[in-house]
């Protein structure tokens, strides 16, 4: 229950309730996981408010996602009893563009300058690039983005970027390229999201008087997950509390996971040195968590090494509670399964939806949970992202199987006919508009009118696009929809599009297409591919109400819920791949950190998953466990699944190896990481009959025609016979 009245104070133990009344100065709220940082922010702005030391436009509050800046106001407003407005509350981002508004003249703007999003960043730096006659074959665009937000996070202007920063990209000229990157921005009065922090910090820099201002006017800095914050966050938090030194900053070491996103673990170190007598509080009692998911916790991250060291006891007053289940499964369906069927069986049991949480390492996982969660009917919402099929990447993809399926969809050759870009410009694609209008014909036929009277390189590009559709129409009934769509992606530039992006999303994006690719194996014909996600959208009501929330590790941080599941455990997908190749043993430690993050979400049950084999186009492919379940207390775990009942079930089932499904025909190697083996065994066969009477959530009612391994033909009785899937039917 919220907090309110003056009883917050008598809410916190005496170390907290030390680090709420300690105003003045600067303050290092250092602790881990579940120890009340947040929630000794929160009193502590109250506290501010109540005593009459601030008002509420005098307190500066950092957030990291807008959603933990509701929640921070909610609860202030709370202990307030009244609503607080006028709050400086935000994440960096909007903290900064609301200032830079009052300020934008002084960097070269005006008040009502547009922030970028990054498609039109990267098209400006092309165009910056093109002029400077770079070759942008031999220097991508999305390298030299890359590097610019690089020196932006470590708060790098084009000026104070020095020589020998400067290496090899297009013959030391990124420097060069970046200053009039910058000047093209001006002119067109746009800033892009890092410029927000820049910008600022130089307006500080360059301004005194500025500068004193906002040191006056905000008299109290408050700082929530400080571990993840970047260098020029730093200098600007800096800079705002120079001259009072009144700020607070609470994080946690051992939960920094955004080093791929510039942020700096040293800035704990240099707060200490920058604010020297800072005073430094450490909580020790953990609020969230029962016992074993603590032990789980403590004894992981105890891998690794550097750390700053700090202890963690269970603090709540139930801190018994039941081992951390690590459930050991044949595959990402059954995976899959296993959730859903335990999430149904919580909420039989009373449980409410909205204290269960899927938290997955890469953004492709949530697909087959999605899929699952609807075919039971149970409400999700995706935090921090977008639901599978909604996902840009999935779309466009989607757009290029639709024309293939569909030549008159309109819709989806509009989306597709230009991405990748195929310099189709605005004329061109008026008069294909207009053609198609007045002939009534379908877009993808008015463009193929249009080829010949286009300049070289569109004509060429969408000459390509149309005789790739052509082939790969015909090539769905030779070759089949799956190796079609692998095939598309590639010979259109669509994967190489993504390729080349050198975002931090770019790669989840490449992974959702491989998934896609996943996906549509599950489907006889790309027909039914289509129903399918066609049912999967419509189900997708936005009402309001009680809903589990999918999301990646990542955005889960400072989140907490009753029920966990962490599924996926597997070396390559978590410790993922990437973070491995890029970072070394750096790369397996944040990892890690990242583990650390998901257990410590767990109020009271802990679920964490591994799948023995992962389907990639159609094949089975072996996975090892991830390490990180060797670094689990052995007991204060609880295993399902274990290594001996595999061994026993393959010697009682040879027909594994031999099996009734297609799927199966390569045989599973058997796993050799030591004690996580996987039960291996075939996934379950159909459990409808030929001449059952079913029931379909979209067709309704029907008999069974026939059956195979997991499609079911229906003659249904308000609608056409159909194939579908059969977790899309019910026994009546
Ligand atoms: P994270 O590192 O995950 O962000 P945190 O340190 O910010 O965690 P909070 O989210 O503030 O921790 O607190 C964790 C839980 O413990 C919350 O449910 C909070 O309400 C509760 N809590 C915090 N302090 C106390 C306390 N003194 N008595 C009882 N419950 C508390
Ligand atoms: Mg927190």
């Amino acid at each position: 229950p919220p907090s309110s009245g003056d009883d917050y104070l008598a809410r916190l133990n005496p170390e907290q309730r030390e680090a709420v009344e300690t105003l003045d100065g600067p303050v290092l709220i250092l602790a881990g996981a579940g120890t009340g940082k947040t929630r000794v922010l929160t009193t502590r702005f109250a506290h501010l408010l109540k005593t009459g030391r601030a008002w509420p436009g005098q307190v500066l509050a950092v957030t990291f996602t807008n959603k933990a800046a509701r929640e921070m106001r909610e609860r202030v407003s709370a202990i307030l009893g009244q609503p607080a407005e006028g709050l400086w509350l935000g994440t960096f981002h909007s903290l900064c563009a609301r200032m830079l508004r009052r300020h934008a003249e002084l960097v070269g703007l005006t008040s009502a300058f547009t922030i970028l999003d990054t498609d039109d960043q990267m098209r400006l730096l092309k165009q910056v690039m093109d002029a400077a006659g770079i070759d942008l074959k031999r220097w991508p665009a999305p390298g030299l983005m890359a590097q610019i937000q690089r020196w932006k996070d470590r708060g790098l202007t084009a000026e104070r970027v020095t020589p020998a920063e400067d290496t090899d990209y297009a013959g030391g000229r990124a420097r060069a390229l970046y200053a009039a990157y910058q000047s093209r921005l001006r002119d067109l009065n746009c800033c892009d999201f890092g410029d927000l922090m820049l910008h600022m910090t130089e307006v500080f820099r360059g301004h005194p008087e500025v500068l004193a201002d906002w040191n006056r006017r905000l008299r109290y800095i408050l700082v929530d997950e400080y571990q993840d914050t970047n260098l020029v966050q730093y200098y600007w938090l800096r800079l705002l509390a120079q001259s009072h030194r009144n700020i607070c900053c609470v994080g946690d070491d051992d939960q920094s996971i955004y080093s791929w996103r510039g942020a700096e673990i040293e800035n704990i170190l240099r707060f200490e040195k920058d604010f020297p007598n800072a005073k430094v509080v450490r909580l020790e009692a953990n609020y969230r968590s029962t016992k074993p998911i603590l032990a789980a916790a403590a004894h992981l991250i105890a891998h690794n090494a550097g750390r700053l060291g700090k202890t963690l006891r269970a603090g709540r007053k139930d801190a018994e509670g039941d081992k951390v289940r690590v459930v050991s499964l044949w595959d990402s369906e059954e995976e899959a399964r296993m959730v859903g069927e335990r999430i149904e069986s919580a909420r039989r049991n009373g449980h409410k939806l909205a204290e269960i949480a899927i938290l997955v390492r890469a953004g492709f996982q949530t697909r087959a949970f999605e899929e699952r969660l609807i075919v039971l009917g149970l409400p999700y919402r995706v935090v921090g992202g977008l639901k599978f099929y909604e996902r840009a990447e999935i779309r466009d993809a989607m757009a290029y199987l639709r024309i293939l399926a569909q030549p008159a969809d309109d819709l989806a050759f509009e989306r597709i006919v230009n991405t990748p870009k195929r310099g189709l410009g605005e004329t061109a694609m008026r008069r294909m508009h207009e053609l198609a209008r007045a002939e009534g014909i379908p877009l993808v036929l008015a463009a193929e009118r249009l080829v010949p009277s286009l300049t070289a390189k569109p004509r060429q590009a969408l000459g390509a696009l149309l005789q790739g559709i052509g082939r790969w129409r015909e090539g769905l009934a030779k070759e089949g929809h799956v190796v079609v769509a692998a095939t598309l992606l590639d010979e259109s530039g669509y994967t190489d599009m993504w390729k080349a992006d050198k975002s931090p999303e770019a790669p989840g994006r490449l992974e959702n297409l491989k998934e896609l690719i996943r996906a549509l194996g599950e489907f006889e014909s790309l027909a039914g591919f289509l129903e399918h996600v066609a049912l999967v959208m419509e189900n997708d009501e936005n009402s309001e109400g009680d809903r589990l929330s999918l999301m990646t590790l990542h955005a889960a941080k400072g989140l907490e819920f009753d029920t966990v599941f962490l599924p996926g455990w597997e070396e390559g997908l978590f410790p993922h791949s990437r973070a491995m190749e890029e970072g070394g043993d750096k790369g397996v430690e944040e990892e890690r950190r990242l583990a650390y993050v998901g257990i410590t979400r767990a109020r009271r049950h802990a679920i964490i998953s591994t799948a023995a084999n992962r389907r990639i186009y159609g094949n089975w492919s072996a996975s090892i466990p991830s390490r990180f379940l060797d670094e689990l207390p052995p007991d204060q775990i609880q295993r399902e699944g274990s290594a001996s009942m595999a061994r026993a079930r393959v010697a009682e089932m040879p027909s594994v190896f031999t099996g009734p499904s297609g799927l199966m025909a390569r045989k599973p190697r058997v796993i050799e990481a030591g004690a996580w083996e996987a039960p291996v065994r075939p996934p379950p066969a159909n459990p409808f009959k030929v001449g059952e009477r079913v029931f379909h959530k979209k067709f309704g009612y029907g008999v069974v025609t026939a059956v195979d391994d997991n499609r079911v033909d229906v003659d249904f009785e308000k609608s056409d016979p159909k194939r579908v899937m059969d977790s899309f039917l019910e026994r009546p």
